[in-house]
């Protein structure tokens, strides 16, 4: 019977042992700023295979909309994987750094409104569901929280990139951050910070930003950043006039100069701070995700020309070049919280890319 359960011991060392199901339905969830995506599959079904629902709530609607929206996308999509089946573990990715050691939030950005610990919302919240149609017998999920950076990079990891060493997930939207894997291991940092480029200072005494500190590169290359830029250049003030990074990704294409100038100069910025990254973790491969990779050729060509420009020379006969690309893998936050609701934080140092 062991074989085919999970040992966990929610106590520590000392905590009593209980044994989780291996079958069943696991979940995968990737809370947007404006869109959540929610995918499900049973234990052993491929990746490619998980049932996807995208839902038009996200963290700016408040913790009360998105979470009551998410659990019943959550429940009917795990009625479509298998009926009758419990929903055995729920991974759920942020947009924001989580301290893996207690799963709060480790800054509080504004759209949390004081609430940090998101998992603990979302696993009450299903387990009331559940019981009010199994009864108090039912079994009650696990679920664990993490960035969606720290999640996409498990999931390039996993699924496109095995053979990468030191592996860096961007995320470029209306949050910008970064998640790092080193081997086989997802690096966290002391309090889950690590890789914060969205909270590194680009300009000394620059625009203040949420966090407290000023000058942040995602004060500058943020959603809302860009916008602005964009909207200034016109003398529009108007909100209505572009709602996402996406319609400006769609004016670059359709040749708009404005739209170019202003992902150009956040591409830049963007290669500007992944160089501090690159020049740490040496990294042999930074992948982009995000709206502003929506802008792929023009995005990928700046980033890559601001990073070059502030790159040693390369030594003769090298030959061994970042790699920067934008992620191919279809939604992969939600996928890599899927195998981390599988695994559990704590089995991060047994994680092996031949899964
Ligand atoms: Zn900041």
């Amino acid at each position: 019977m062991v074989d085919d359960e999970i040992a966990e011991a929610p106590g520590g060392r000392n905590g009593i042992v209980r044994l989780a199901k291996i079958t069943g339905v696991a979940v995968g969830i990737s809370l947007g700023f404006w869109h959540t995506t929610v995918i499900a599959r049973g234990f052993h079904h491929h990746y490619e295979d998980a049932r996807k629902r995208v839902i038009d709530v996200g963290v700016e609607s408040g913790v009360a909309a998105w979470l009551h929206e998410v659990v019943a996308a959550v429940e009917s999509l795990a009625m479509e994987v298998e009926r009758h089946a419990d929903i055995v573990t729920v991974g759920m990715a942020v947009p924001a750094k989580v301290n893996p050691r207690n799963h709060r939030l480790v800054h509080r950005p504004p759209w949390a409104n004081g609430e940090d610990d998101l998992a603990l919302r979302v696993r009450e919240s299903l387990r009331t569901a559940i019981m009010k149609t199994q009864g108090p017998q039912a079994w009650c999920p696990r679920v664990v929280m993490d960035s969606d950076t720290n999640l996409g990079a498990l999931a390039e990891r996993t699924y496109r990139h095995q053979q990468q060493e030191t592996l860096v997930y961007v995320m470029s939207s209306t949050h910008v951050d970064a998640g790092v894997i080193i081997g086989d291991l997802l690096i966290r940092g002391r309090r889950g910070a690590v890789a914060n480029i969205g909270h590194h200072a680009i300009r000394a005494d620059g625009l203040l930003c949420w966090c407290g500190r000023k000058g942040c590169l995602e004060r500058y290359i943020g959603a809302e950043a860009v916008l602005e830029d964009v909207r200034r250049a016109r003398g529009v003030t108007r909100r209505e006039t572009l709602r996402s990074l996406v319609d400006v990704v769609g004016g670059a294409n359709r040749n708009d100069p404005v739209c170019i100038g202003a992902l150009r100069h956040a591409a830049t910025l963007l290669g500007e701070g992944l160089a501090v990254v690159r020049d740490i973790l040496d990294p042999n491969v930074i992948i982009l995700a995000g709206d502003l990779a929506e802008g792929r050729e023009l995005v990928l060509k700046h980033c890559r020309e601001a990073l070059e420009r502030s790159a040693a020379p390369a030594e003769e006969g090298e030959g061994h070049e970042l790699d920067v690309v934008w992620s191919t893998l279809p939604d992969a936050p939600a996928q890599g919280a899927l195998l981390l609701g599988i695994r559990g934080p704590a089995l991060d140092a047994e994680f092996s890319p031949s899964e």
